[in-house]
């Protein structure tokens, strides 16, 4: 059982769970950059291992995601990423696991190494992959595969929007922040005053932050974004926090309908760099110090770049006796060795280039090396 549906049992009925994740995940200390930041305490809400096999962010929400999709009897999940989405990557092999067909609508990318993984992974659990030049490409895309689903299948397939980020998949984190309050109030780690997390779609920012206003936890929230605007505005984190919310008062009247908090959230744009999925000097630094501080695994694309903007507030003495919580949303089992040995000419040929051209510069072996195995 869920904490959600304990703490509102109106909304047992309604709402379906698969349970694809182990929770509570565990938080950790960081001392080492208790010192460096000159915080009151420093923890990490491992998220990266919401499951066994394959954890990180999206877990969550998909067992609310494929929980729908299970329950309302779906053959096929069509989602959408750029080429090296962990969120297609999930969705593929949770989908997959249920024994549902997983079709990934995928656009272009910078290239890197966990690009390459991911998708070797994505073929192995028997993905669906598809690959657009662009968004107009992939909406024709769109159209002509759900067409040959509905004739194959009888029905479409169920759509999933990009990262998730359905006030359904939201809920993963709604369901999280009540998670965190429980492991606060059994003191394993004090109420935090401020969470970075990265944010892509936003999913797991607003959901959170619905989460921590219906538990009472006051912590602001630094959502980091990640992704090109339109993915990630103002505006959207408003719709779906509302969207989410009004779902939730409507499934158990006991869940209060609450004002955005404009005081404790916070959208940073500072640490995008050039580009989604381009790595920066920065977020290269950032992985490293915290494989050195904690022996954790992050990413260039998203947690790289949470712990960049930790590591400039603290840089400006805004840390300095705050309580921090870093949201690790960033799966750290190791695929290298379920993908080495993986031919990538048994992907479509669209995919290729990827493994016949570079990767970026920054993008080295040496900072990246659960990603040595995907070569
Ligand atoms: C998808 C993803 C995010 C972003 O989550 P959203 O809910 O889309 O904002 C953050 N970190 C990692 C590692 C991700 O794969």
């Amino acid at each position: 059982m869920r904490p959600l549906l304990e703490t509102y049992p109106g909304m047992r009925e309604a709402i379906s769970i698969e349970p694809l994740a182990e929770l509570p995940t565990p938080v950790e200390r960081v001392p080492d950059f208790e010192s460096l930041f000159e915080a009151a305490s420093f923890h990490v809400k491992r998220d990266d291992l919401t499951a066994p096999d394959y954890g990180g962010n999206k877990v969550r929400k998909l067992e609310f995601l494929l929980g729908r999709a299970r329950h309302d009897g779906c053959r096929a999940v069509m989602t959408f990423g750029g080429a090296g989405s962990n969120h297609a990557l999930a969705t593929a092999i949770y989908a997959r696991r249920l024994g549902m067909d997983a079709i990934s609508m995928l656009l272009p990318q910078p290239n890197a190494y966990a690009v390459r993984r991911n998708l070797l992974m994505g073929r192995k659990v028997g993905a669906e992959l598809h690959l657009y030049p662009n968004k107009n490409r992939l909406k024709a895309g769109v159209a002509s595969v759900s067409y040959k689903r509905r004739r194959s299948d009888g029905r479409p397939p169920m759509i999933i929007p990009p990262g998730g980020s359905s006030p359904t998949g939201a809920l993963g984190y709604v369901n999280a922040a009540l998670e965190l309050r429980a492991q606060v109030a059994a003191g394993e780690l004090p109420a935090p005053d401020v969470i970075y997390v990265a944010a892509g779609t936003l999913g797991t920012s607003i959901g959170l932050a619905l989460g921590l206003q219906a538990a009472r936890m006051k912590a602001s929230i630094m959502a980091i974004r990640v992704t090109e605007p339109d993915l990630a505005s103002e505006s959207k984190a408003r719709a779906l926090f509302q969207e989410t919310n009004g779902m939730l008062h409507q499934l158990d009247v006991s869940f209060p309908l609450l004002g955005f908090p404009e005081k404790r959230f916070a959208l940073r744009p500072e640490f995008f760099g050039e580009g989604y999925g381009i790595l920066t000097p920065q977020d290269v630094a950032a992985v490293r110090a915290m494989r050195e501080a904690a022996g954790i695994p992050l990413d260039h694309t998203y947690t790289g770049k949470a712990l960049t903007a930790i590591m400039a507030d603290a840089a400006a003495a805004r840390l300095r006796g705050k309580h921090v919580l870093f949201w690790n949303t960033y799966n750290s089992r190791d695929l290298a060795e379920a993908v080495s040995g993986l031919d990538y000419r048994e992907l479509p040929p669209e995919f290729h280039s990827y493994f016949e051209e570079p990767v970026q510069p920054l993008d080295t072996a040496d900072t990246n090396p659960a990603s040595t195995g995907a070569q």
